[in-house]
């Protein structure tokens, strides 16, 4: 589908170094539905896109099914490679090309009470779910941890939304926040989550560890991890066409296929949603995604190239 061109109608400051950006049409006709945990992706100058999550904190259930904007909480990541710097420096009546919704961490029907934990920025998701379940009348709760009170990006609309189950938990009064003792304190409750990587990594742990249902966590990440250390380069081998294209050291296979001119199908990039799943025909990946299960992982049938890599000096694929 093609990209949407919307309109900056505001810029809040909603927390030091975090922006809420409202987008509308041009004609202020309504935009594309979407249902909690959606995001689009932004096209960057220069190329590329960023992927952020709509926000939405009203029980009114026609602000998502027949929106007239679309609204963003934008971290600004320092580290970056300038997606968010450029998000933080837009103003009032700028254009920006943005993809429709797409979803890859909906909330599943159930009658149980469904359980949400975000970690700083990861509240952008996760306050859309409250938002969506308290329209339905389904019971919820949230837990909201950031590393101050200060950091708590949408807090008064939240308190309003998710009162008397918002639960706040900041770094700087209580220490780290305890998610062993959550995740021990539910019985059957989906916990989703949304936060650092290092956050969800430890839920995944603990929810092995526990012997919780697979689908019980659900998750997003919003960053890949970065290139680590001893990562060495290597070929990937188109079988359909017997192109051979290097992977740097610092590239992942992905990137290194986009500049050959392949236009492989993707997404989320943190290896999260699957879309640029492909088959592996010969060589041994080096799986680091979220997608894929251990038996699948083992099987070394598929592989994520937005994050994953080779363990030999070739890997040919299925493309
Ligand atoms: C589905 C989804 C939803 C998202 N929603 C939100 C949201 O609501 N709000 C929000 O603020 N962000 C969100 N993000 C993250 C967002 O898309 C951008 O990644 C973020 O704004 C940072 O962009 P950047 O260009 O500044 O940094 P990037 O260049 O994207 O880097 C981000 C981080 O990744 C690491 N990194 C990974 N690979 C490399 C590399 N090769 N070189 C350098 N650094 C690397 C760095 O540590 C860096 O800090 C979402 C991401 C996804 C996938």
């Amino acid at each position: 589908m093609e990209p949407i061109e919307l309109v900056v109608s505001s810029v809040q400051q909603e927390a030091p170094g975090i922006r809420g950006i409202t987008l509308i049409r041009a004609s202020g006709d309504p935009l594309p539905g979407w249902t909690a945990g959606a995001h689009v992706d932004v096209e960057i100058p220069g190329g590329g896109h960023r992927s952020y999550s709509l926000v939405n904190t009203s029980d009114q259930a026609d602000v998502t099914t027949s929106p007239s904007s679309y609204r963003l909480g934008v971290r600004l990541d320092e580290a970056g490679r300038g997606g968010s710097a450029f998000m933080h420096l837009l103003k009032k009546g700028d254009t920006l090309r943005v993809s429709h919704p797409k979803n890859n961490f909906a909330l599943t029907p159930t009658d149980d009470e469904v359980v949400l934990l975000a970690g700083g920025i990861g509240i952008t998701p996760i306050a859309s779910m409250a938002a969506e379940l308290r329209a339905q009348g389904k019971r919820f709760r949230l837990v909201y941890a950031a590393r101050n009170r200060i950091g708590l990006a949408f807090f008064q609309e939240l308190t309003r939304l998710c009162s008397p189950t918002l639960c706040v938990h900041c770094d700087d009064e209580g220490g780290m926040y305890d998610l062993r003792a959550l995740m021990v304190s539910l019985e059957t409750q989906p916990l989703y989550l949304c936060g650092p990587t290092a956050l969800i990594d430890a839920a995944i742990a603990l929810a092995k560890e526990l012997g919780w249902q697979e689908g019980r966590l659900r998750f997003e990440l919003f960053s890949a991890a970065a290139p680590s250390e001893g990562d060495t380069a290597f070929d990937v081998i188109l079988s359909r066409s017997g192109k051979r294209v290097h992977v740097r050291a610092d590239q992942t296979i992905l990137d290194a296929l986009t500049d050959a001119g392949e236009t492989p199908n993707c997404d989320c990039r943190c290896g999260d949603c699957g879309l640029c799943q492909v088959g592996v025909i010969d060589g041994l990946p080096d799986h680091r995604d979220y997608y894929l299960s251990e038996k699948e992982k083992s099987s070394n049938k598929f592989i994520q190239i937005c994050v994953s890599r080779s363990k030999t000096s070739e890997l040919t694929l299925d493309i």
